[in-house]
């Protein structure tokens, strides 16, 4: 391991790294540091996050920019005004010892004249975002014809967010024979088309594995009727009760009127796009970063600067005119090391686009199918047990607790978990027991579109992605353990904390034996046949009662679905699936009216990592 003296830095810069308390180097600034100050190369850089690659950059820049000059020769692109502002801080910090030294932030949502203004006293070093600089140089506010190092900060997210373009357009003014550096978590196909567009015979640098970010997206499609796609995206969402998602749309206008639709619905959801201002926008995405809102709807052109992790699930409303930026709309998924879901709806004409859109990503599309209300139900069910489960008591309430019990003294604990669970889950179940199949016949027929037959069983499992599963994982641990070949475990659907899966009925008998005493760390590990079969809604009414009957384990752990009592209750149906309200679990959702601060009482809780 080496000082960074003996990466050749100067004194200034020393005294500024001592200042801030760096050691040593980190490895990427190790291997990069000293190549950088020792020729002018070009050069491709691929570290995880937070691994230091500003400094990696930064420091040889600053070395080398001669700061009694006013002519700006360092130009770093970076894709989101956050870390802009994020590397024009460092850059200060590494660079204060520096005397004359001028960096200055370009980005949008902030006065143009006044970044101009700075500029022109002599910027040494330009930190951007890509679609303000294309601006300024368009204006003449910037020039960079004189450049003699440019940095592309996250290529492959600012590739992501649909920069390649813009990047092509600023790099045009820029002159041939400047140094680039590359710096990049990830080497998507993308990135290396513009390492080989843009440079010339490359150093290149890999700091740990090179993380392959994409895998960490799976890719879905729905087929419904054209008539049906609202409420084919609202099952989407009603059997992720955990989702925090961006959903495409393809006009501003489809944008406003399904965001305003999902509110009415009862969901959190805000609508994203250019209509908007500036202030209305920042507004938006402060309760998206927040989770005061779970899902934006968004256009393309405004999605762009949506820099959240965590996103759970990229919602394809609508595929995109271009089926290029298919790629942006997904990689908003999958990001800092979680997995992601991108879910395509499509209808039957437009079913051919998926395998446009398959040879571009270079990973197959399952075709799913939509949940059936019966699996909803399940689904918020658990989701409601967890909530119950993870609720921190509120203990302002026991002092009202010798009265609560006098009412409830009757009961069991057995008969309340009953009457709590149908409370909420009534509404649901009659919101849900009519459904309809949403699922239009047809598509490309592969992966057992035919497993709704009466030769494929459902199972509910009590672990999923609280338990590090994601759907790939859980299916080659489910295949092991069972003892079955790859397609025979399908139609895995994994939920925070518990999953579907499906096998065909034959295996029905050896799948429940081997769960039948089955731990995993120590935990019971239970499996039941489910309900629903895979997302099929049968023919209506009746179908509840007799499917009832058709459980194999009578006595389940899990609560029952059966009704009695819970008519009774009072809840009324709530409006048709088309249009009107969805049922809800209380402190769940915000209707339109109520103020958008957090209460605090859950309901969206983060998933985990
Ligand atoms: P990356 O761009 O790879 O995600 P950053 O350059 O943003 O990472 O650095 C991440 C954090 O680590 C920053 O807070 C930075 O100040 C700090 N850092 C960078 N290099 C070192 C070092 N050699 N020693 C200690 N901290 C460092
Ligand atoms: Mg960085």
């Amino acid at each position: 391991m080496s000082t960074f003296k003996e990466l050749g830095l100067n004194e200034q810069l020393l005294q500024a790294i001592t200042d801030m308390g760096f050691e040593t180097p980190s490895e990427v600034q190790e291997k990069t540091i000293p190549i950088l100050l020792s020729k002018e190369t070009d050069l491709v850089s691929l570290a995880q996050t937070g691994t230091g690659k500003t400094a990696a950059f930064g420091f040889p820049m600053l070395q080398k920019i001669d700061a009694q000059s006013r002519t700006t020769q360092g130009l770093i692109l970076s894709p989101t005004r956050e870390l802009c502002l994020q590397i024009t801080n460092e850059m200060n910090s590494y660079g204060k010892y520096i005397k004359g030294l001028n960096i200055v932030a370009v980005y949008g949502g902030a006065s143009i004249t006044e970044q101009a203004k700075q500029i022109k006293k002599g910027a040494q070093v330009i930190v951007a975002t890509p679609g303000r600089m294309k601006d300024m140089i368009g204006r003449r506010m910037i020039d960079i014809s004189k450049i003699e190092y440019c940095v592309l900060d996250e290529a492959d997210e600012m590739l992501n967010m649909g920069f390649y373009e813009d990047i092509t357009e600023i790099l045009s003014h820029s002159p041939e024979d400047k140094s680039t550096w590359l710096f990049s978590a990830t080497m998507p196909k993308e990135v290396s088309t513009i390492a080989k567009k843009f440079m010339h015979t490359p150093v290149e640098i890999t700091v740990g594995s090179k993380n392959v970010s994409t895998e960490a997206v799976s890719h879905e499609y729905y087929l419904v009727n054209t008539r049906d796609r609202y409420a084919a995206l609202k099952r989407l969402c009603d059997a992720n009760p955990d989702i925090f998602s961006v959903i495409f749309c393809r006009t501003k206008r489809d944008t406003q009127k399904v965001a305003e639709q999902l509110i009415t619905d009862g969901y959190n959801a805000a609508a994203l796009h250019g209509d908007l201002s500036q202030n209305q926008r920042d507004l938006v995405m402060k309760s998206f970063r927040n989770r005061q809102i779970q899902m934006l709807v968004a256009t393309d052109v405004a999605a762009r600067g949506i820099d959240v992790d965590d996103i759970t699930h990229v919602i394809n409303y609508q595929l995109p005119d271009e089926i290029e930026t298919y790629t942006h709309r997904s990689g908003r998924t999958g990001r800092a090391g979680k997995s992601g879901v991108s879910m395509v709806i499509v209808s039957k004409s437009e079913v051919r686009k998926i395998s446009a859109i398959e040879k571009i990503i270079q990973k197959k599309f399952e075709k799913k199918d939509i949940p059936g209300g019966m699996e909803i139900c399940e689904v918020q069910l658990f989701h409601l047990a967890n909530s119950i489960k993870n609720t921190k008591i509120n203990h302002e309430i026991d002092m009202y607790l010798p009265n609560i019990n006098e009412v409830l003294i009757d009961f069991s604990k057995e008969e309340l978990i009953k009457k709590v669970f149908s409370v909420e889950f009534t509404r649901f179940y009659n919101y849900y027991k009519n459904a309809k199949d949403l699922n239009a016949p047809g598509g490309s027929g592969r992966d057992h579109d035919d497993s709704d037959s009466k030769d494929s069983t459902r199972y509910f499992i009590n672990i999923g992605g609280k338990d590090d599963f994601d759907w790939m994982t859980l299916k080659d641990f489910l295949r092991d353990l069972l003892g079955l070949e790859k397609d025979d475990v399908y139609k895995v659907d994994v939920k925070d904390s518990f999953s579907f899966f499906n096998t065909d009925t034959k295996h029905e008998e050896m799948v429940l034996g081997i769960f039948n005493d089955f731990k995993l760390d120590g935990r019971n590990i239970s499996v039941e046949v489910s309900k629903d079969r895979g997302g099929r809604g049968r023919s209506g009414g009746g179908r509840g009662r007799s499917d009832r009957s058709r459980s194999t384990r009578g006595d389940s752990k899990r609560g029952s679905f059966k009704s009695e009592g819970g008519s009774k209750g009072g809840f009324k149906k709530r409006g048709s699936e088309s249009g009107g309200d969805r049922p809800k679990f209380s402190g769940k959702s915000r209707r339109k009216n109520e103020k958008p601060q957090n209460t605090g009482t859950g309901g969206r809780r983060r998933r985990k990592g």
